[in-house]
């Protein structure tokens, strides 16, 4: 990173591609590149309306991209992929084949992809959802890191906390540290800019 990192948060955030199909992906050969990824209502959208601004993260929840791959630069440094939410019913079917195929591919062949920062909901835990995603993220060799949300909800989020933290430590591709995040309050946003920020 550069001289100034502090800077990377304050510049815009920039819209680059929506992709539904492999090929769509961007060619990006120099940023480094981190992926959000969740259940569908985790608080994705609001954790990265959060990190850069209302007006590009919203482009995601726009009607016909929410099965897509959103590629976001920022400040031509970095780039946030946001990847589809995955666990809500209505759309399951649809969901998975975008996970078998699509998702599968970017995380298989992204030379660039630092890390995966995996949402969880402080009041719901891990899933059988989650599971699927983790074992595959393992699997593959993919590092992640488990980023808590809405903390503001739930006082008790230490215990919810250490039973993730002793999770990840028997994962082998699971990142030790959990961040505790709530875009509501603000909490956990700093933490979580410096660990981006650390991987460009
Ligand atoms: P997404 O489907 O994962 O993109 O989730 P959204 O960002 O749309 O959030 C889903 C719901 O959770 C919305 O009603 C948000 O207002 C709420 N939400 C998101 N983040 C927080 C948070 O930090 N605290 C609280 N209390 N609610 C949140």
């Amino acid at each position: 990173m550069g001289k100034n990192p502090g800077n990377l948060w304050k510049s815009e955030c920039k819209f680059v591609a929506g992709a539904a199909t492999a090929e769509q992906i961007p060619n990006n050969l120099f940023l480094s590149e981190v992926a959000f990824v969740g259940r569908s209502n985790v608080g994705k959208s609001s954790l990265l309306n959060a990190l850069v601004g209302q007006n590009c993260a919203r482009v995601s929840k726009q009607p016909g991209r929410t099965q897509q791959i959103n590629f976001f630069s920022l400040a031509d440094k970095i780039m946030l992929v946001d990847l589809p939410g995955y666990g809500y019913a209505a759309v399951s079917k649809q969901t998975r084949q975008v996970w078998d195929h699509l998702i599968l591919h970017y995380l298989q062949t992204e030379k660039n992809l630092k890390r995966v920062f995996l949402l969880i909901d402080v009041r719901r835990g891990i899933k059988d959802n989650d599971l699927e995603v983790i074992n595959l993220l393992d699997t593959i060799g993919v590092v992640y890191q488990f980023v808590l949300t809405k903390i503001d909800k739930e006082k008790k989020y230490q215990d919810v906390l250490e039973n993730i933290q002793n999770f990840a430590a028997s994962r082998p591709s699971a990142f030790p540290e959990v961040i505790c995040t709530s875009s509501e309050k603000g909490l956990g946003i700093p933490a979580l800019k410096a660990t981006i920020t650390e991987l460009c």
